[in-house]
């Protein structure tokens, strides 16, 4: 998009806060590591971090209103999020903004919202090893990636994800325990589109993984707003002279 595309990283921001494990694998912070590697990716103008602490909870009218594609990372407070600004975030996703939910989010109250369903999964965490296959090659997001990539220590999700049926499947997981996973699935809501990417995890460097970054670094570009500006709906006028009605 004309300018450059400005991503929002939305991180809870308490993990790395409350264990020094944490904070060592993340100096600065979950959103931080990702935030540092999409400033430097072609075609992004500029990233903001957010954290659940900031004023309006780094989701006020000013900050929306300046974010082409919002990244969202949360585990242990998505209750605290309110529903005053799960409303406000989705109803800027159908607006056009661009969201990718990482991981845990698949809990989260603005992921939940824009689904309409549960979203839950089964987990297991025993750091097994995942196998990301790409089953959609030719996917913008899946540019310049293997035909798959590997993730040695991971904690699983297994199937059944109880989310839409995607409008794209862009990766499936294999884990070594057995289970499989829908892990990169894309949807439209609106005008806005969608994108949940499943590695991640807070104990674990998955966000120091160069195939996660490229994934996320494309997911941006996917899901930046494009296409047509204003939609009308309700009661129209006929564009041609059809008559009176019969
Ligand atoms: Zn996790």
């Amino acid at each position: 998009m004309a300018g450059g595309i400005r991503v929002t990283v939305w991180n809870e921001g308490e993990h790395e806060k409350l264990n020094a494990e944490i904070a060592k694998l993340y100096p600065k912070g979950l959103g931080g590591q990702i935030a540092q590697y999409l400033e430097r990716q072609a075609g992004i103008a500029s990233v903001h971090v957010s954290e659940l602490s900031d004023e309006g909870q780094g989701l006020t009218d000013e900050i929306l209103a300046r974010t082409d594609v919002m990244t969202w990372w949360g585990h242990r407070a998505h209750g605290d999020v309110t529903d005053e600004n799960v409303e406000r975030v989705c109803a800027r996703v159908r607006d056009g903004m661009g969201l990718i939910v990482l991981h845990s989010g698949h809990y989260a109250k603005v992921f939940r919202r824009l689904m309409g369903t549960s979203c839950q999964l089964k987990w297991r965490e025993i750091g097994e090893k995942e196998r990301l296959w790409v089953v959609d090659p030719g996917h913008p997001i899946a540019d310049g990636l293997p035909e798959y990539f590997e993730l040695p220590h991971v904690e699983m999700y297994g199937e059944h994800f109880a989310v839409p049926q995607p409008d794209q499947l862009v990766f499936v997981s294999w884990f070594e325990g057995g289970e499989v996973f829908r892990s990169g699935c894309c949807w439209h809501r609106e005008r806005g589109k969608v994108f949940y990417f499943r590695p991640g995890h807070e104990t674990l460097p998955i966000y120091h993984d160069e195939h996660v970054l490229k994934v996320i670094g494309n997911a941006v570009r996917w899901a930046a707003p494009c296409g047509v500006e204003a939609v009308t709906r309700g009661n129209v006028e006929p564009l041609e002279d059809i008559g009176p009605a019969a």
